[in-house]
């Protein structure tokens, strides 16, 4: 039996970014799997019980703190939501995850400083980083001919 794939549900092209769109990626290793019944499709903010739309968060730097814009902490949401997409990463026994870039959840390696000024810090977001705590590789969604030779190497 091949192994799953857990990834961020706005790749797929389901409407839970922050402002209610999405951010399909097109790619022939996606449809791919897609096709076999191998993705399974998740959001950490939607999971830890935020809306669509939402106001933008960030992590502050340094920290596991989530800010809003409108300065609310979304701290309990986003860890709500990085332990859910863990159990369900189990429930489904997937080998790796594919997560959208820069995101306050699901960034991996480079995210905002959480001063809301565009700046850049070397972190990832709150579901990255508990993922890979638990031994779960994470690529993110630049990286799928890598997250592709990963899989391989699985056997599949
Ligand atoms: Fe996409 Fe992750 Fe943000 Fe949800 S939390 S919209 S899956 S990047």
């Amino acid at each position: 039996m091949k192994s799953k794939i857990l990834i961020s549900a706005c790749l797929m092209g389901e409407n839970v970014k922050y402002d209610g769109g999405h951010n399909a990626i097109s790619s022939e290793i996606i449809h791919r799997w897609k096709e076999e019944g191998l993705l399974v499709p998740l959001c950490p903010e939607v999971l830890g019980g935020l809306s669509v739309p939402r106001p933008t968060c960030e992590v502050i730097k340094g920290t596991n703190k989530v800010i809003c814009k409108t300065g609310e902490d979304v701290s309990l949401a986003f860890e709500k939501g990085a332990t859910e997409s863990l159990k369900i990463a189990k429930e489904e026994g997937v080998c790796m995850a594919i997560l959208k870039a820069r995101s306050p959840s699901c960034g991996k390696d480079v995210i905002y400083d959480g001063t809301f000024t565009s700046t850049k810090v070397e972190d990832s977001g709150i579901t990255c980083k508990l993922l890979q705590e638990s031994g779960i590789p994470v690529f993110g969604e630049e990286e799928l001919a890598l997250a592709y030779a990963f899989w391989k190497s699985k056997g599949n």
